[in-house]
């Protein structure tokens, strides 16, 4: 449409001037209306476009970008990022434009892992406003820069924190002040002192509850407190601020994930600490389903804390399934965000290219490729822990056999494995009970350890033992026909009643009986054969103890 034949309204918002001026708005209120800002930023853009202003569009894009960024979409706030540079690339852009694009770039880094990156950019964000001495930016480029310093370099933060306030403060913005005293009140807590973080917080919140809007501050500041007050011990406080700062959020339509996650964790510890390990673990949950797929790295925080709270209650076959389930969203994290670093690290390269700067490009190559190395590395040592602790959830810490839970993953696993014949004996000591009556559950412990070293002597290698109750123990001997089963059985019940148990405990005996089944087929249903051997156990206490039932 040619320019003449816009109306007056049209013409105005096709300004430079004032597109800027929507633009910065837009960045002031991001936090509080993520959605309002997202809308002003794809309007501006187009209009920016329209008038071929590369600049503004940078803005626009960087605006979208940090929106994607407090909704913890990184993927979109990384390909936002590479764009907005690319509008820069030609030594367009003004200091404002340059401010905002590098506070983009920093975040992005800084999720994406890059932290080298992240810290400089974080720098040049502060640097270039600085220089702009546009005061809102200022403050806008120090809090976006605070994520990265706050979580990477706690160095000087002290400093940068009194600057900040000063700059609030100078502005008369009593939001930013609020989000200051915040993130004073975060750094005194970590830095342990809770009492100084107390009269941050409360200061925080003061001034929070003078302005509208105010829901993301408060639900920030709900958040901190919560920590706070968990520090100093006052797990009822902390549990009602960690669900006042979550409904605050849950008001919102997108809500940002990273004070999601803290809220949570604080809740479940808070939870924790009173006992209610049923409410934390459901609270951990709820919050789960919620997230959905979103933010694999959040939802592993909250269940790490799901798992240390069953722990807690001696509940460790559910808290070991907390921990699986985190520990494979952490690696779904960690597989995301190594891709996106890639992605980012590509598109630098890319940028050089362009500007055929091949000198430094062999060294930059090298660089990748050793990152690429160190990557591999870091993901085999987490298969390895994981394996680790897999292992560590299918054996019984007392005898050191596997436990019921891998004899259920081992029967649920198609026998393929096993070829021709299977046997399965269930072995259970006589009389078991009188011994820890008669001489303690500490010599109990140790004739169980004694048996199952015992066990593991008579077989053979292929054969697999599993605790499968208290004083129970479960054989599984692939490829073993009826005849040598017995004999295997045999074995058994005489190494337990000829072996020298008074070493243990002066005049302790034991004997063993041992229930056994067959089945001709390496395929059969190993679960029927399981009871069927059970059963037979059962005859051979009847029929006196100290014997093997096979028929
Ligand atoms: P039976 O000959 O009929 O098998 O009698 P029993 O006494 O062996 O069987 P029962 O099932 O009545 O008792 C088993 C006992 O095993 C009861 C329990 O206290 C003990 N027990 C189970 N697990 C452990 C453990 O880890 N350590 C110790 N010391 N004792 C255990
Ligand atoms: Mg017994
Ligand atoms: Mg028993």
């Amino acid at each position: 449409m040619p320019f003449a034949q816009l109306d007056t309204q049209d013409r105005e918002a096709l300004d430079p001037a004032r597109i800027a001026a929507v633009i910065s708005a837009a960045r002031t209120s991001l936090r509080e209306d993520p959605g309002g800002a997202l809308a002003t930023a794809i309007r501006c853009h187009q209009r920016a476009a329209t008038v071929g202003d590369a600049t503004l569009r940078a803005r626009a894009l960087a605006l979208q970008g940090h929106v994607a960024l407090h909704r913890g979409d990184i993927r979109s706030g990384l390909t936002l990022a590479l764009e907005a540079e690319g509008c820069l690339a030609d030594g367009n852009g003004t200091l404002v434009a340059h401010a905002e694009v590098a506070g983009l770039r920093a975040q992005v880094s800084f999720f994406t892992g890059a932290y080298s990156d992240a810290l400089g950019s974080a720098e040049r964000a502060i640097e270039y406003a600085d220089a702009s001495g546009e005061l809102a930016l200022r403050i806008f480029a120090r809090r976006t820069a605070f994520l990265v310093f706050g979580n990477i370099s706690g160095r000087d933060l002290d400093r940068r924190l009194d600057e900040l306030l000063d700059l609030t403060v100078a502005a008369g913005d009593v939001w930013e002040q609020a989000l200051t005293y915040n993130d004073i009140a975060c750094h005194r807590e970590m830095g342990g002192d809770p009492q100084s973080a107390r009269v941050a917080i409360d200061r925080a919140y003061a001034l929070a509850s003078m302005v509208r809007p105010n829901r993301f501050a408060l639900a920030v500041i709900h958040s901190t407190r919560a920590d706070i007050e968990l520090a100093v011990g006052d797990a009822a406080a902390a549990l009602r601020d960690a669900e006042r700062s979550l409904a605050l959020l849950a008001e919102g339509s997108s809500p940002n994930p990273y004070v999601l996650g803290a809220s949570v964790r604080a809740q479940v510890e808070a939870r924790m600490a009173l006992g209610d390990y049923d409410d934390a673990q459901l609270a951990g949950e709820s919050a789960l389903s919620w997230l959905g797929e979103r933010m694999p790295h959040t939802r592993s925080t909250i269940l790490a804390a799901v798992a240390e709270a069953l722990r807690e209650a001696g509940r460790f076959e559910e808290a070991y399934d907390a921990l699986w389930r985190s520990a494979q969203l952490e690696r779904q994290a960690f597989a995301e965000i190594t891709e996106l670093q890639l992605s980012l690290e590509r598109a630098v390269l890319q940028a050089r290219l362009a500007r055929s700067e091949s000198d430094g490009l062999a060294a930059k190559n090298r660089e990748l490729a050793e990152a690429h190395a160190q990557l591999e590395v870091r993901t085999a040592q987490l298969e390895t822990l994981q394996e680790q602790l897999r292992d560590q959830a299918e054996r019984d810490w007392l005898t050191g056999l596997h436990n019921r839970r891998f004899l259920a993953r081992e029967l649920a696993r198609p026998s393929s494995h096993h070829t021709g014949q299977v046997s399965v004996a269930v072995v259970d000591l006589d009389h078991f009970k009188s011994v820890n009556d008669r001489y303690g559950h500490a010599v109990g412990d140790q004739v169980l350890i004694r048996a199952a070293e015992l066990l593991a002597t008579v077989l053979r290698a292929s054969d697999l033992i599993v605790r499968s109750g208290g004083e129970e123990f479960l054989v599984l001997m692939p490829g073993t026909e009826a005849n040598a089963a017995a004999a295997g059985c045999e074995r058994i019940r005489r190494a337990v009643s000829e072996e020298p148990w008074e070493e243990i405990a002066p005049g302790l005996r034991l004997t063993t009986s041992v229930g056994l089944a067959t089945a001709a087929d390496g395929a059969a249903d190993l679960e029927a054969l399981v009871n069927l051997a059970d059963q037979r156990l059962y005859a051979a206490k009847h029929a006196g103890r100290d014997c093997v039932v096979s028929a």
